[in-house]
């Protein structure tokens, strides 16, 4: 059947989704979507013990790189939009190949989720693009690396080029550091994620995260959020995949966004257009607010993790339909995305040990039933033979809640937090400490 084909059959239909992933971000896509009542069934490849929770999902066990099998599992079941969470498949091609086989598919193809795969190729990007970001070198051997790094004023930040699961950045002291971090990566610490090294000059200010969901040609924005990626109180300790997120940020005012849409969101969809990429899906902008202005530190191709979980109780039953269109190549680019007006916060629960080694395998008591503003996403949880919820992950889960202020929904988050219990669970008990005014008091 060719694409068009296809696509003219399921306009509109919103009947069986499909998700592929298996973090709180899936879930809490999965939780949003449901609530929209045209849609019958969410799949979900593979989710986790949280996802049978959400009442029209439904688990599929299946290799998603055995692409016969998942076409065939995929016609069968008459997908009408798929939903790629992470950035592996992503970069992978996994977009391509469905998109290729008649599906809508929200999450842009191999090439658009470059922006994310291969740093130095964003940062060439945003170069021919004149979209903002710290001046970069880019080097495959230590000797010209050695040059670079002794001939700068200051220590250079150290990437791996690749995708290294939030691992490959370095943020050295002295330029011996950072030649120790450059000659590791090129040594095959990351594997092939490290044949190339990009070195950053450091910037500074805080950092924001913005997200566009696009059509190919328009994009529609998000709320704004800050995460938190210390695994410590007060920042410290090592980057983690996220410890907490609240959303919006109050650092970008409706006057800087208009600036952030102008000297950054704007070129960076007119560049993919111009290289011919036709982007359908999340973009995601790692932003520092320089003294100097908004400048890019990172693309991701995909939904933050924990920041999708903070935004999505902020969504409501339609948002699906914005997914569909984006798929669809269908935006209008004035439609406005119904956004509450209350604000998020998520804190996440790990594993004791985490982000290095820790344990799994312990019973989870969840303490009393959810309210309306206030969710628990499973992040690694799965289904011990009993059929109870045991840890299977480092960050285990996430704890998100709304209101009218961000005193309140930490307050509400940590509550929670302490009827819940596993042998090991850690979180950071200051998350949002940049917005709630009690937590300072306190301090
Ligand atoms: P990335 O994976 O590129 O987002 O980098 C991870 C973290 O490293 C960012 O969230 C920043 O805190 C920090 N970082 C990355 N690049 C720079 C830079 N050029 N200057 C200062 N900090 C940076």
């Amino acid at each position: 059947m060719s694409a068009n084909l296809n696509n003219s059959k399921i306009l509109n239909k919103l009947d069986n989704i499909l998700i592929i992933g298996s973090g709180g971000r899936e879930n809490s896509l999965a939780w949003i979507i449901e609530k929209n009542e045209l849609v019958k069934k969410i799949y979900i490849i593979p989710g986790n013990a949280g996802s049978e929770k959400i009442k029209k999902c439904k688990r599929i066990n299946l290799d998603i790189y055995d692409k016969k099998e998942l076409i065939n599992k995929l016609q069968f079941l008459d997908i009408n939009l798929i939903v790629i969470g992470p950035e592996d498949p992503l970069s992978k091609g996994l977009g391509d190949y469905l998109r290729d086989n008649g599906f809508n598919v929200f999450g842009p193809g191999a090439d658009g989720a470059k922006l994310e795969s291969s740093k130095s190729w964003a940062k060439e990007f945003m170069n021919e693009g004149n979209i903002p970001t710290a001046k970069f070198w880019k080097v495959n051997s230590i000797d010209k690396a050695k040059e670079i790094i002794f001939s700068s004023p200051d220590p250079l930040v150290v990437k791996a080029d690749g995708l290294a699961s939030g691992k490959g950045v370095f943020i050295p002291n002295s330029k011996d550091e950072c030649l120790e971090a450059t000659k590791s990566i090129l040594n095959g610490k990351f594997g092939d994620a490290g044949q190339i090294v990009v070195l950053e000059e450091k910037i500074q200010g805080p950092e924001v995260s913005v997200f566009a969901i696009c059509d190919g040609k328009r994009y529609l924005l998000l709320p704004t959020a800050q995460d938190h990626k210390r695994l410590n109180e007060n920042d410290e300790g090592p980057n983690t995949g996220g410890m907490g997120a609240y959303s919006p940020t109050p650092l970008i005012t409706k006057s800087y966004l208009e600036r952030i849409k102008k000297e950054i969101i704007q070129p960076t969809i007119d560049r993919l257009i111009n290289k011919n990429i036709e982007y359908r899906g999340v973009l995601y902008f790692g932003l520092m607010i320089t003294q100097s202005g908004p400048k890019v530190i990172e693309y991701n191709c995909r939904f933050g993790d924990p920041e999708c979980q903070t935004i999505m109780p902020l969504m409501d039953k339609d948002f699906v339909t914005f997914l569909q269109k984006c798929a669809m190549g269908k935006l209008i680019g004035n439609e406005e995305i119904k956004i509450s007006n209350k604000v998020s916060g998520c804190v996440i629960a790990t594993s004791r040990g985490y982000p290095n080694d820790y344990k799994t395998g312990f019973k989870i008591k969840f303490g009393e039933t959810d309210n309306e503003d206030l969710q628990i996403f499973d992040s690694g949880t799965s289904l011990n033979k009993n059929n109870e919820t045991v840890t299977s992950g480092g960050r285990v889960l996430s704890i998100v809640c709304q209101d009218s202020d961000f005193d309140k929904v930490f307050e509400k988050a940590y509550q929670k937090l302490s009827k819940i219990d596993f042998e090991g669970i850690f979180y950071r008990k200051d998350i949002g400490h940049q917005v709630r005014t009690k937590y300072k008091k306190e301090r």
